[in-house]
């Protein structure tokens, strides 16, 4: 049963009262020039009244040029482009003052996270990101890091803003949003992320491969009575029939970085679970890659130069950003929330649907940098117009979910909610 949908009033009308939009032109400074900056800095500019200004700034400076091109002629906007490498604190820092932008937003590598904080904070300047950090040499990522800066953020009278991509990011928010308006008590909670895609080639990622492999082939954490239990990477699989014809594809349970926060800010949950579906051409590719070493992180010696195997693989597999061209299919990524309400069990599931072809023809990327571009924009903006913003370092679920979802319908994301359990 359809309880609301972007197209029913009544859950338009919840969100329209809290959200009241601070029209004031802000400058934002956008870090990292690949398939999702390419997003975030077409969507800022789709919004002049909330982005006055906006410059990008990524290692390479030319696919930076490439971006603010494409966004002069789709939006008639010109982007200022600047070339930094974000290790660098002093670089970033020299940067920020010489532009003095109210928000960085961070769509580099996870790897940058702590530089891009520590630089925000020497230049009092707003902080937000898609992806908690991940120290290069350890596959592994968690929050520990980032929350450790909230005093110092709290002290500076600063806000950053965590993982606001689709998932972490969206995610987190439909969590929040049926905690406020569906359910007294949340008890289970399975994320689950389908690509229906076809980017026609043999094998590539749709966001950066080295993150990406290491994200996939990290033994498996799952939630369940107060504790992260381990299983084996990929072992436990289910089959997902998605919504709105969408498809029935093969999911697997992995680690993703929103349990930590989400088991942490709704601590009744009892099970939080993600799930991701993988082709099973993609699969045989992987377990090769695997097999002969080639998605190892451990240096090896080629000929005296001391290479990461991984890095080597990233050199050869298609840049995502260049996959939105004849990229066909629908991606299909939601919550299946169970809890309490009035004493009742009730589960609802609240998912968006978004086309690769459309995204490719609006702004020139497929689906899975648009999903993850857009609510870093929406993140950007509801900081920057006020609503948003509190001195600390916040995950999306910490603030009120109604002006995100609200923003969500009229940028390109519309979502819906269903009173129904796919996994059951
Ligand atoms: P890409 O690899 O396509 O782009 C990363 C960009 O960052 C590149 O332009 C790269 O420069 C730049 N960069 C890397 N290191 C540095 C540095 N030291 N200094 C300056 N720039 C640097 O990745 P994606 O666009 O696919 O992903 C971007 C981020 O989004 C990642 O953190 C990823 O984990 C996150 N993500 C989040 C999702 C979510 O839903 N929350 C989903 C998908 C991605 P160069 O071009 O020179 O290599």
């Amino acid at each position: 049963m359809i309880v609301a949908s972007r197209s029913q009033k009544r859950v338009d009308q919840v969100a329209s009262l809290v959200y009241r939009p601070r029209l004031e032109m802000k400058k934002v400074l956008l870090i990292g020039a690949g398939g999702v900056g390419g997003v975030v800095a077409h969507k800022c500019a789709q919004h002049p009244e909330a982005f006055g200004e906006i410059a990008l700034a990524s290692r390479t400076v030319a696919k930076c040029d490439q971006i603010a091109a494409s966004v002069r002629r789709r939006t008639g906007r010109e982007i200022a482009t600047h070339q930094v490498d974000a290790d660098d604190v002093a670089q970033t820092v020299g940067l920020l003052r010489r532009f003095g932008p109210d928000l960085l937003v961070n769509v580099a590598l996870p790897y940058q996270d702590l530089a891009l904080m520590d630089a925000c904070l020497e230049a009092g300047v707003n902080y937000l990101d898609t992806a908690n950090y991940e120290p290069p040499e350890v596959a592994k990522f968690e929050y520990k890091w980032q929350w450790a800066y909230h005093q110092r953020f709290e002290q500076a009278g600063l806000c950053a803003l965590l993982g606001s991509g689709f998932d972490p990011g969206v995610t987190n928010v439909f969590t929040a949003y049926a905690a406020k308006h569906h359910l007294d008590e949340l008890r289970e909670l399975d994320i689950v992320d389908v690509n229906g895609g076809d980017h026609g080639q043999s094998f590539a990622t749709n966001f950066n491969p080295e993150i990406n492999i290491r994200e996939v082939t990290a033994p498996c954490r799952h939630w369940e009575n107060g504790a992260f239990i381990e299983t084996p990477s990929l072992s436990e699989q289910r089959s997902f029939s998605c919504p709105e014809g969408v498809g029935t594809f093969s999911i697997y349970r992995m680690y993703h970085e929103e349990m930590e926060s989400l088991t942490r800010h709704f601590p009744t949950l009892r099970r939080a679970q993600f799930w991701m579906s993988f082709s099973p051409n993609y699969l045989r590719h992987l377990e090769v890659l695997q097999n002969v070493g080639l998605t190892s992180i451990e240096p090896v010696d080629y000929h005296g130069t001391a290479i990461i195997p991984l890095q080597f693989l990233k050199a050869m597999l298609p840049d995502p950003g260049s996959l939105g061209k004849g990229t066909t299919g629908r991606t299909c990524i939601g919550c299946i929330v169970r809890g309490l309400q009035n004493g009742k069990q009730k589960t609802v599931y609240l998912y968006n649907i978004c086309d690769h072809a459309k995204c490719f023809e609006e702004v020139g990327s497929q689906a899975v940098s648009y999903t993850t571009g857009v609510p870093a924009m929406i993140g950007a903006r509801l900081l920057l117009e006020g609503s948003w913003k509190r001195p600390g370092v916040w995950n999306m679920e910490q603030f009120d979910p109604d002006p995100f979802m609200d923003l969500l319908n009229t940028c390109g994301l519309p979502w819906s909610i269903v009173e129904s359990d796919p996994l059951a």
